[in-house]
């Protein structure tokens, strides 16, 4: 069985964060058209509370890809599981994503919405582990930076288990 354990970021410091990302948010934001676009599964919790942040009017749409351990992690080529449902030509994209770990997700993700002729795409993510760079990637809002370790919680799983706590911990060695 593996083990949650050590609390890496609490549930004051994400509260924190993401008021502070959503206030930064809204005041970028207010002449445009702001388009949030949330990457599923992970990157849900941190979408809900950072929306609920912005003081603007938005609208949000959501794309889901597969994930770690699959074609993401060699090759860089991103299955697209569920695409947009509406047009975002001309649009402001906010990509909300949980976690940028290679960059490999994030940087196919820019180049698909971008050859969608929004008028603008920018990145935020909760989370940054820049130690497994593979590809730059611009991260234009985030929440924390975190060291090369494995994370769960606040959305992101574990064979799909523990996305619903509240905080994020690190899973102990031994049970990867
Ligand atoms: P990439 O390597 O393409 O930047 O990240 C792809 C995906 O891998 C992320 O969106 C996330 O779903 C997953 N991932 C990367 N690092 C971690 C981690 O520490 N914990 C969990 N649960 N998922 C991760």
């Amino acid at each position: 069985m593996e083990q949650i354990g050590e609390i890496l970021i609490s549930e004051e410091r994400i509260k924190e964060r993401v008021t502070e990302l959503g206030a930064q948010i809204s005041r970028d934001y207010k002449e445009k058209d702001l388009v949030a676009i949330g990457i599923l599964r992970g990157g849900v919790m941190f979408m809900s509370d950072l929306i609920k942040e912005i003081k603007i009017p938005l609208s949000i749409d959501f794309m889901a890809v597969s994930s770690y351990g699959m074609s993401t992690k060699s090759s860089g080529i991103v299955r697209i599981l569920k695409d947009l449902d509406d047009d975002i030509e001309g649009k402001d994209v906010l990509i909300i994503e949980d976690i940028v770990d290679t960059g490999l997700t994030l940087h196919y993700l820019m180049d698909y919405l971008k050859s969608r002729h929004p008028r603008s795409v920018k990145v935020c993510s909760f989370l940054d582990k820049p130690s497994r760079r593979k590809i730059e990637v611009p991260i234009d809002y985030l929440g924390f930076e975190i060291p090369d370790k494995f994370v769960v919680g606040y959305g992101l799983d574990y064979a799909q288990k523990y996305r619903n706590l509240p905080y994020v911990s690190v899973l102990s060695e031994e049970d990867l």
